[in-house]
């Protein structure tokens, strides 16, 4: 069924799966940064969209999945995660989101039930984000923003729109900051919207947008 869809129209499923989970409309501007495309390449292709019945336009011209759509976007969705899961035993942490990019539209659905069985069915990608319908496991955990000087806590997930900037990826690989890593919160300046974090003796300071994006577990 995913065959006939483009690579370009599932990425656009993706990232519109994403803005619903968290309850959060999408404005075609945002998804064209998002994309990285412009705001007249957004608006034909989400017309063509609408054609094909993956999404509909409400009164405010941000676009909803349909069931369709949602179907679709859940796979592309699970087979990305499960892309990162194969490509991670030969890359970095930081790279391979960007990579997977490459193999999801590609994976069939033999391919798919293999990989989950393969990775033992897992509930979340390498950056902690939850597969389709795995929701739960990842609803405990909190921003970095929500912390306290003194609070000892696991980082555990770094969201999807982080995924999507290879600098940050890197920087966080490099502080040690990814799923696992236990750190300790010292300072929270709201004026400032910094926190700085003690990770294995190394103080790292985060913007409150980047730490927004960060999932801990108390
Ligand atoms: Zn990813
Ligand atoms: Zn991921």
């Amino acid at each position: 069924m995913t065959g006939k869809i483009s690579a370009t129209i599932e990425d656009y499923l993706g990232m519109l799966y994403i803005s619903e989970r968290d309850g959060n409309a999408i404005s075609g501007t945002r998804l064209a940064e998002l994309l990285g495309v412009s705001t007249p390449t957004v608006a034909n292709t989400l017309k063509r969209m609408t054609r094909d019945g993956l999404i509909t336009m409400d009164g405010n011209h941000s676009p909803h999945l349909t069931p369709r759509g949602d179907e679709l976007a859940r796979t592309v969705m699970r087979r990305h995660m499960l892309a990162e899961w194969m490509l991670i035993r030969m890359l970095s942490w930081s790279k391979v989101h960007h990579e997977a990019h490459g193999f999801e539209h590609s994976i069939s659905d033999e391919v798919e039930t293999a990989l989950l069985q393969e990775l033992n069915q897992p509930e979340v990608c390498p950056h902690g984000n939850p597969l389709p319908g795995h929701e739960a496991a990842v609803s405990a955990w909190v921003p970095l923003t929500s912390l306290k000087a003194g609070d000892c806590v696991t980082i555990r997930r770094i969201h999807e729109l982080a995924e999507e900037i290879p600098d940050l990826l890197t920087f966080l690989e490099e502080k040690k900051i990814s799923p696992g890593q236990q750190v300790k919160v010292t300072e929270v300046l709201p004026f400032n919207q910094t926190v700085t974090l003690d990770v294995l003796e190394n103080l790292v300071t985060l913007g409150f947008s980047t730490a927004r994006q960060i999932f801990v577990e108390v």
